[in-house]
Formats: structure tokens, sequence, C-alpha cells
């Protein structure tokens, strides 16, 4: 029922030039992957990107956005912006913008609702720092961040985005979860999707999993019954690493 994703994160990494060289390298090699796909390269790299990607498989995503229209907001994009270079998925939450720039579940629920809100689809980013995991509140702290991201919104609006579950200890670090500890958090994540908005969402929601995705976990992360893709970061950078991802996927 639900087509497997994979994103590739580029974070701050490629210029304009460098983006269109590696979606080129990108498109021949992912051509037969059953699975969607999207890049998500830096906002100035956004336009050379919807050229690049024109008459691939490939999808185009952003980083972040802000939750206003428009207005005196030095340095932050608007939806719309994003939408007329071609954008379909955006990011929110990645848990570098929670612990560089502030973010909380209350700003990535108002980024969630404007996304939503232009039409575009959001891809919420939750996951444990390190001492979270080990002082044992993992489930309270992941359940706590879906149902601040996910709050007032309805259940429709919630089985057409993404969740992404990043342990923060996996985050470019090559400390991989275990397919067990992915799926275990994913099963939360759903449950508390179906007891917020019903099976039907539960069902449709797309759950992918990020933290140190490289082409030799991915099939096994992405096999669990309830991980539903990746979000890559590193291995994005590398078009063979990555379409070795997407192919896993599908
Ligand atoms: C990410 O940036 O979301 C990410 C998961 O990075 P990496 O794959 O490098 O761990």
């Amino acid at each position: 029922m639900r087509t497997p994703l994979v994103v590739g994160n580029w974070k701050m990494y490629k210029t304009p030039s460098q983006t269109e060289a590696l979606i080129d390298a990108l498109k021949p090699l992912v051509e037969g992957a059953a699975c969607d796909i999207a890049v998500v390269p830096p906002f100035v790299c956004l336009e050379r990107a919807a050229a690049a990607i024109q008459g691939s498989r490939i999808g185009l995503a952003a980083q972040n956005v802000y939750w206003e229209a428009e207005g005196a907001y030095t340095g932050e994009i608007a939806v719309d912006m994003l939408k007329e270079v071609g954008v379909t998925m955006v990011i929110v939450g990645h848990s570098e913008r929670r612990l560089h720039f502030g973010e909380t579940d209350e700003t990535v629920n108002r980024r969630a609702k404007a996304v939503l809100a232009g039409g575009l689809t959001p891809i919420i980013a939750v996951g444990e720092a390190l001492q979270q995991r080990e002082a044992g509140q993992t489930r309270h702290v992941v359940a706590s961040q879906v149902r601040g991201g996910l709050d007032g919104l309805s259940g429709e609006q919630v089985a057409g985005l993404g969740i992404a579950y990043e342990p923060v200890w996996a985050i470019g670090t090559g400390r991989v979860a275990t397919p067990e500890q992915a799926q275990e958090v994913h099963a939360l994540i759903r449950e508390i999707i179906r007891e917020k908005f019903g099976g039907w969402v539960a069902d449709r929601v797309n759950v992918i999993y990020g933290g140190s995705v490289k082409p030799d976990n991915a099939s096994g992360l992405i096999g669990q019954t309830d991980v539903d893709g990746a979000l890559v970061g590193g291995a994005s950078l590398k078009a063979r690493d990555f379409a070795a991802i997407c192919m896993s996927a599908g």
C-alpha cells in the first residue's frame, strides 16, 4: 500500500554546478528503481536541480521553510518560493535544525502546517539523542516529537505526509540503528498515528529511517515491516551509493 521513499539530504554540500553534475550522474542509475526518490539540495541549487531532474523519476525537496507567506524575515524562504522552482516536499525539524537553530516541536509544527497549506508534502524529522536513548527515554522523546509535530493536523493531511525517524546518535556518525531498533521505533510512531488518527491513516503514512544509511545496510533497514524508506545524508552525495540505496528500496 505504501510506496517506499528514498530522500537524499545534501545538507550544506554542493554548489549549483556540482548539483547538476550529481543529478546527471544519478539519473541513469535510478531509472529502474521501484521507489519514490527525492534529492534535497541547498536552496540556491534548487532551480538548477529542478532543470536537471527533468525527464527522470527524481523529485525535488527542500531542507527547511519558514511558515509565513512573505514579509520582513531576512534569510528565510517561503513555501510559494519553493513551489515556484519545482519543490514538492520539504524536510521540517531535521535534528541539525533543532540542535543548531533552535527548532522546537512548536516551530516544526508551524512549518509543517505551512507546507501542507501550500499543497506540498512535509517530511517531519524526529529522533532521540544518545543520552536520551541511554537513559531509556527513546519512546517518550519520539512520541512527544511526533505528537507535537502533528498537532492540529487532520487525518487526511497526516496520511499524505512523511515522518523520518532519525536517531541523532546515528546521523553522520557511521553508527547505524540495527534493523530491530529501527523497527521498534517505527512501529511506535505508526501506533501513535493509529491511536490519534485511525488505522487508515497509519496504513498510509510513510515512516522512513535516517542515520548512516549506506548501500550495505539499506536493505536490512528498509526490509522491516514499518520502515518505508530512507532519509540519506552522507551517502546521497555519491551517485553510486545513493542509487544503490534506491535500488534496494524497491
Ligand atoms: C541526515 O542528514 O538526515 C542523515 C541521516 O545523515 P547521514 O546519512 O549522513 O547519517
